[in-house]
């Protein structure tokens, strides 16, 4: 028999389908196999198996070895591979990679075993026992604990026990046996087994979804609507079909009500892939699924490669967030994934949100997709109430700390009365920058073209984008000048100030800096919902779909942030991000409340946000994408070219732009935007940075394919190019 293999090399050189031989009939296609490869033996995967092959038979090698026998990819899983190379521009054994975690590659995580000690088969219980000196004390107690409680696992035995157990075992009276042991991660998380009934609501959420003639619907539900209730519903009536599921959340770290949900319904039939578990953990939660011992997948973006068969659901939670689009090789939209999947098994996929993308909305609209609306919360509780401070007026009052004097007000009410608030902040550290009062120069990172930001608690200065840290300057590194001073506020600095107004209530922070284990998340999120604390600061780890039952006031520091961004999407983002913030207040029987802080109060996105007005925003955002030739109406193609040396970054991004301008010239009609320029980020982690920015009608996919071939050849040596669609980050 001969194989078709792709091996596991990514560069372009081995991007080829290579033959061999074998005769192990356990080789499907599928298979992970090992096979000599210039001179060593390396992994690979087999994409087909048949009888003849198309060279010399003589010179074709036969495979050295069959890594495991049940194989690791799935007729669907090689289809979709396929998919991820035509359609993320990526080497075959790249695509293949987002399919096996990490640690089954190379080897690297072998199976645990764990081993248990029993009172040996043949052994005489009584007779033991009484040969037994009466001195062995420790040995008879062993004996009647294991005649008690029966198999144990060794390692227990021996910190009770110490000696005797190898005595007794030299004696033959016991045995030991090695079980594998799966590694579930979070089997500890406890409670969350409140089960409810589905309002009648709910219940026609899942109907529709069932019953609809199309695979994809958009649940658009309020904060709080209750859509995890419905998701759970439709899991477990997939499972009552035989088939499984895979649940994608945002970032599985910051959902542990989620998981707990999960956990207490599902049990061990529930599997979580993401990178916050250790190796051992993962590679199991993996087997669990490929071998059908789980049947429900749960992890953020990348779980979306689940090795499930017979899917049957596919639920992708706050589908509007930004983390479901990846921003390395392979650049894929889940979305996409996911539709590949559902159309391959015909599985109904469930897009979640309560502030839709305005992509998904509109082929909602457009009747592409199923639509289901849960327009209020559950109980019909209110939406809180969002009401605006009007920063530039509390700046003419000479108030220039961080708070406006209605969140003063809010925060203290809120105090006491013994509920609990979050203040929103977008920006970790203490200041965002550091300014020479005399110069005006700004610190700035050495290999980033960005400015540092001052973290007091080891008083350094850090770099956001590259990670470098510096340290503190006490005089201007311009002009010697000693008067530096802080330009806007970080969460650091908003605890440090509310420590100063309120020197009693208890405040965690949670941010990139506190969350730095892997149990931060959940330690932070567990004392506050645990009410250990009164405020919790953070940035927008704390907007994603926490329930805090006595949360009564949200404080959304500086609304304005995200729309000075020049990115086309940046009203999108900011009214995503104030509802989800919003979201968090009054969700129990109390009646919530949130503050908006911001310098342009009459802005016509805060102005929507605040009223709950999706419908509104959508109709204008979408005449404005429409008007202006900007995704979902066109697709967005930057080419991105970086180089440690500058001229050549530069040279290279023109030789490129006269290139791209022959392919545009001969589609013209295609091309709605053609630029070529710095990026908006110029240097990073030192490099020089170029882009092309395109913007293409729709399909067109030819068009694409000739960018990126063009594109792929600069891309060696010291150049490093490449090309990105509808990219989520413009910097
Ligand atoms: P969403 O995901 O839409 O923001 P959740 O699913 O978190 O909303 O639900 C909000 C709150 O309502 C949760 O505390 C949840 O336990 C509760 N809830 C949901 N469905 C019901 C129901 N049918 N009966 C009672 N409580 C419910
Ligand atoms: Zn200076
Ligand atoms: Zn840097």
């Amino acid at each position: 028999m001969f194989a078709e293999v792709i091996v596991d090399i990514s560069h372009s050189e081995a991007d080829k389908i290579f033959e061999y031989s074998f005769e192990d009939c356990r080789i499907v296609s599928g298979s992970r196999v090992l096979v000599p490869f210039g001179g060593k033996t390396i992994e690979g995967i087999v994409i087909k198996t048949k009888l003849n092959c198309d060279f010399d038979e003589k010179k074709i090698k036969p495979i050295t070895s069959l890594l495991e026998e049940t194989p690791a990819m799935t007729a669907e899983t090689l289809a979709l591979s396929e998919f991820i190379v035509k359609t993320c521009y990526v080497s075959r054994a790249l695509a293949l990679r987002q399919f096996l975690p990490v640690e089954m590659r190379k080897g690297r995580v072998k199976e645990q075993f764990i081993r248990f000690a029993e009172i040996a088969d043949g052994a005489d219980f009584d007779e033991v026992l009484s040969l037994l000196r009466k001195t062995a004390q420790k040995q008879r107690d062993l004996l009647l604990f294991l005649q008690e409680n029966g198999k144990t696992p060794l390692a227990e035995l021996n910190a009770e026990f110490g000696g005797a157990v190898k005595a007794l075992v030299d004696k033959g009276a016991l045995k030991i046996t090695a079980l594998k042991r799966l590694r579930s991660p979070y089997k500890d998380l406890e409670g969350g087994a409140k089960r409810v009934v589905l309002t009648e609501k709910q219940q026609l959420a899942v109907e529709s979804i069932e019953k609809s003639d199309k695979l994809t619907t958009l649940l658009f539900g309020v904060t709080g609507s209750g859509k995890t209730e419905v998701y759970l519903d439709l899991i477990d009536k997939t499972l009552k079909q035989g088939k499984t599921a895979i649940m994608l959340v945002p970032e599985i770290s910051l959902t542990p009500q989620m998981l707990k949900q999960l956990r207490a319904r599902f049990g061990e039939n529930a599997a979580i892939l993401h990178s916050g578990l250790s190796a051992g953990e993962r590679y199991d939660e993996w087997w669990r699924l490929r071998t059908g011992e789980a049947h429900i997948a749960i992890g953020a973006r990348s779980a979306v490669f689940a090795p499930v068969e017979n899917l049957g659901l596919i639920i992708v939670d706050e589908e509007h967030d930004g983390s479901y689009t990846s921003e390395s090789a392979p650049r894929y939209n889940t979305a996409e994934i996911a539709e590949f999947r559902s159309r391959f098994n015909n599985a109904k996929l469930v897009l979640g949100s309560a502030t839709p993308s305005v992509e998904s909305f509109l082929k909602a609209k457009n009747g592409e997709y199923n639509l289901f609306e849960l327009p209020d919360r559950i109980n019909k509780k209110p939406l809180p109430d969002i009401e605006i401070a009007d920063m530039r007026k509390e700046v003419r009052r000479g108030n220039n700390t961080p708070f406006s004097s209605i969140l003063k007000d809010e925060l203290e009410k809120c105090l006491e009365s013994g509920n609990q608030a979050i203040l929103f902040l977008n920006q970790r550290g203490y200041s965002k920058t550091v300014v020479c009062t005399e110069c005006g120069h700004v610190q700035k990172c050495s290999s980033c073209d960005v400015s540092l930001t001052y973290h007091k608690e080891d008083d350094s200065l850090l770099c956001h984008y590259c990670g470098a840290k510096y340290k503190m300057i006490t005089a201007c590194t311009e002009c010697g000048s000693p008067y530096i001073k802080y330009g806007g506020f970080g969460t650091e600095k908003i605890v440090y100030d509310l420590k100063k107004l309120f020197p009693s209530a208890r405040i965690l922070r949670m941010d990139r800096d506190t969350t730095q284990t892997k149990e931060g998340h959940f330690k932070i999120l567990n004392e506050f919902s645990e009410r250990k604390a009164d405020i919790l600061v953070g940035t927008q780890m704390i907007a994603k779909g926490h329930d805090f039952p006595f949360v009564t006031l949200v404080g959304i520091l500086d609304a304005d942030m995200s729309l000075h961004f020049s990115d086309y999407r940046s009203a999108e983002r900011t009214f995503q991000l104030i509802t989800q913030v919003a979201g968090r207040s009054g969700r129990a029987g109390k009646a919530g409340k949130v503050v908006l802080q911001t310098y342009q109060p009459e802005n016509h996105v805060l102005r929507q946000a605040i009223n709950y007005d999706y419908n509104g925003f959508f109709e204008r955002e979408i005449s404005v994408r429409k008007a202006t030739a900007f995704p979902p109406f066109t697709k967005i193609v930057r080419v991105l070219v970086q180089s440690e040396n500058d001229e050549l970054a530069m040279n290279t991004v023109k030789e490129l732009y006269a290139e791209l301008g022959e392919i545009r010239r001969s589609n013209e009609s295609c091309f709605k935007f053609f630029g070529c320029m710095k990026a908006p980020l110029k240097k990073l982690q030192g490099k020089y940075r170029y882009q092309i920015l395109m913007r293409i009608d729709n399909g067109n996919e030819d068009i694409t394919d000739r960018i990126f071939a063009a594109v792929n050849v600069k891309n060696r040596g010291k150049i490093n190019a490449y090309m990105e669609i509808n990219p989520n980050n413009l910097t």
